[in-house]
C-alpha cells in the first residue's frame, strides 16, 4: 500500500497480526452527505473488506464529528454544526443527529458495511481534555486566557506527513493569526467560549470545547491504542488537520502514532471541482434519484482511490452497463445454483477451471497492489465473460457453476460490495469484527439479508432424493421432489446431475 508519510508503496505488516487498527475520518455532520463521501467512504470500505478477506481481524473507527469543526482552518469562524442550527432554530445536537442519521442511510445504500465503533466527539469530551493536560505536562502546549494552543516549535517533526516546514508556514500565514499565537502554526487544542457559543464544557482552563484535530488523536488511540496500523482520510485532510494529529498524539505518547496513512483524491464534476458556491454539489439522495446506488459504488471503484473522480452523466451511463452485466450475469448463474458450495466446486478440473483460477489470481494481484480496484473489477468483467460463455454451453459440470458462483461471491460480493453479486445469506455484510464482538452480530437493515436461505436439512433431502433416483427407487424420488416443491424448491434433472431453484 502507498503510505503517504513515507512516499512510498510498502508491503503491509501489521503490529499485531492477524489485528488490524483502521481508523477513518468520519464526517462532519451538518448537511447531507454528498458524492465526494461516497468516494472516500466506499473506498475505504473496501480496503476494509479486502484485509477481512485476506483473513486479518480488523477493528475499524471512524468518527463523528459534531462539535469544534470551525468554519475556517485557522482557528478562527464559528463551528459549522453550530452555525446550522442557528439558521435552522434547533439545537446543535439535533444538527447533528438528523445529520448522523442521514449519513448511515446513505452508506447503507452503499452498502458501506457500518464502521465497528463510530466515536462522537462530544461523547469524548473528557479523553480530549486528559490529552490536553498530557500535552501541558510534556510542555508540547500552553495555555492563554482560557485556550490551549499546540506549540509547533516544540515539535521538530512537526510537517513531515504534509511535506511543510514551519518556515514556511509562517510565510504563507494569513495576517489575522490570533495574537495569542506564540508561533502563526501553532493550532488550538482547547477553545475558550465566547459569548454566545452554545456547545461548551468546563474544562481546568474553563468552559471551552475542544479544537477540531484533538478528536481524532483521543478516540482513535481510545479504541484503537497509542500506536495502531492504518489511518485513512481524504487527501484535503493531510494539512492541517492529519499533521496535528500525529502532532498531538506522539507528543504526548512519545511513541509513533500511525503506520500506514492512506489518502484519498477527491471528485469533480465534469472537470470542475465540486462546490456549494459552484452549484455543481451532488448530494447522495440526488444522485440516488438517478442511479442505482450499486451504479455509483462500481463507478467509484472503477477509478483508483489515490486518482481523482470525474463525475458525468456519460461515465455513470457507462458505469451503469457494466453493472447490469455483472448482475445479469450472477442472476443466470443462479439458476443454476442458489448457494456456492465449496465441495462441489472442488469436483471440477480442467484447463477450464485453469483459466477461471487464473482470472481470480489477477484480481488478487490487482488488490494487492495498493488496492487498484480498477483493474480487479477488469477481472471481475472477464470472470463474467467466462461465466456466460459456459452458461451458453451443454454437458458443463455444476461444480464449474459452483466454482463461479463462489467467486462472484467472494470478489464481486464480500470484497469489492457489489449487492447482487451474493449467493446464499447476506449476513457477513454487517458482521461487525473486532474488541468484544462476535460473529453474531447482524442487523436486519440489509436488503439482500432477505434473500432465501435453504436449510441444511433440506439440501440433506435434495442429497437422499438423487440417490434414490441412482438406485432406480423412482417412486421415493418423485415423493421427495414433490415434497420439496411444496416447500418451494423445484429440481430439475440434467444430464450432468440435479439442479435445483427456488421457485
Ligand atoms: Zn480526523
Amino acid at each position: 500500500m502507498y503510505n503517504t508519510l513515507t512516499r512510498r508503496r510498502e508491503k503491509f505488516e501489521p503490529l499485531a497480526p492477524p489485528h488490524v487498527g483502521m481508523y477513518v475520518c468520519g464526517p462532519t455532520v451538518y448537511g447531507d452527505a454528498h458524492i465526494g463521501h461516497a468516494k472516500s467512504y466506499v473506498s475505504f470500505d473496501v480496503i476494509v473488506r479486502y484485509l477481512r478477506y485476506l483473513g486479518y481481524r480488523v477493528t475499524y473507527v471512524q468518527n463523528i464529528t459534531d462539535v469544534g469543526h470551525l468554519t475556517d482552518d485557522a482557528d478562527q469562524g464559528e463551528d459549522k454544526v453550530e452555525r446550522k442550527a442557528k439558521a435552522e432554530r434547533v439545537h446543535p445536537m439535533q444538527i447533528a443527529e438528523t445529520y448522523t442519521r442521514s449519513y448511515f442511510e446513505d452508506m447503507d445504500r452503499l452498502n458501506v458495511a457500518r464502521p465497528g465503533v463510530s466515536p462522537r466527539a462530544s461523547g469524548h469530551i473528557i479523553e480530549q481534555i486528559e490529552l490536553v493536560k498530557r500535552l501541558l505536562e510534556t510542555g508540547h502546549a500552553y495555555e492563554v486566557g482560557g485556550s490551549v494552543y499546540f506549540d509547533v516549535a516544540s515539535w521538530p517533526k512537526y510537517g513531515r506527513l504534509s511535506g511543510r516546514s514551519v518556515n514556511e508556514m509562517q510565510a504563507g500565514a494569513r495576517v489575522e493569526v490570533s495574537a495569542e499565537k506564540r508561533h502563526p502554526a501553532d493550532f488550538a487544542v482547547w477553545k475558550r467560549a465566547e459569548p454566545g457559543h452554545i456547545m461548551q464544557w468546563p474544562s481546568p482552563w474553563g468552559q471551552g470545547y475542544p479544537g477540531w484535530h484533538l478528536e481524532c488523536s483521543a478516540m482513535s488511540m481510545k479504541y484503537l491504542g497509542e500506536s495502531f496500523d492504518i489511518h485513512g482520510g481524504g487527501i484535503e485532510n493531510q494539512f492541517p488537520h492529519h499533521e496535528d494529529e500525529i502532532a498531538q498524539a506522539e507528543a504526548a505518547t512519545g511513541k509513533p502514532f500511525v503506520k500506514y496513512w492512506l489518502h484519498n483524491n477527491m471528485v469533480t464534476v465534469n472537470g470542475q471541482k465540486m462546490g456549494k458556491s459552484l452549484g455543481n454539489f451532488i448530494t447522495l439522495q440526488d444522485a440516488f434519484k438517478k442511479w442505482d446506488p450499486m451504479v455509483l459504488r462500481l463507478f467509484i471503484l472503477q477509478s483508483h482511490y489515490r486518482s481523482p473522480l470525474d463525475f458525468s452523466d456519460e461515465a455513470l451511463n457507462a458505469a451503469k452497463e457494466g453493472y447490469d452485466h455483472l448482475a445479469r450475469a450472477a442472476e443466470s448463474l443462479r439458476k443454476q445454483v442458489v448457494t456456492a458450495d465449496e465441495k462441489i466446486a472442488e469436483t471440477f478440473d480442467g484447463p477450464v477451471r485453469h483459466r477461471i483460477d487464473a482470472i481470480a489470481a489477477q484480481f488478487e494481484e490487482a488488490m494487492q497492489d495498493d488496492f487498484n480496484t480498477a483493474a480487479a473489477l477488469g477481472s471481475l468483467q472477464d470472470l463474467r465473460r467466462e461465466a456466460n460463455r459456459l452458461l451458453g454451453e451443454s454437458n458443463v459440470p455444476l461444480g464449474c457453476f459452483h466454482l463461479l458462483a463462489g467467486l462472484f461471491r467472494d470478489l464481486g460480493f464480500k470484497v469489492l460490495g457489489l449487492k447482487d453479486l451474493h449467493f446464499g445469506t447476506a449476513h457477513y455484510l454487517y458482521t461487525s469484527e473486532g474488541l468484544g464482538m462476535t460473529d453474531a452480530v447482524t442487523t436486519t437493515l440489509s436488503a439482500s439479508a432477505q434473500v432465501r436461505e435453504v436449510p441444511k436439512e433440506r439440501i440433506a433431502l435434495i442429497d437422499l432424493r438423487e440417490q434414490a433416483r441412482k438406485a432406480k427407487n423412482f417412486a421415493l424420488a418423485d415423493d421427495i421432489r414433490k415434497r420439496l416443491d411444496e416447500i418451494g424448491i423445484v429440481l430439475e434433472d440434467t444430464p450432468t446431475g440435479t439442479v435445483w431453484r427456488f421457485k
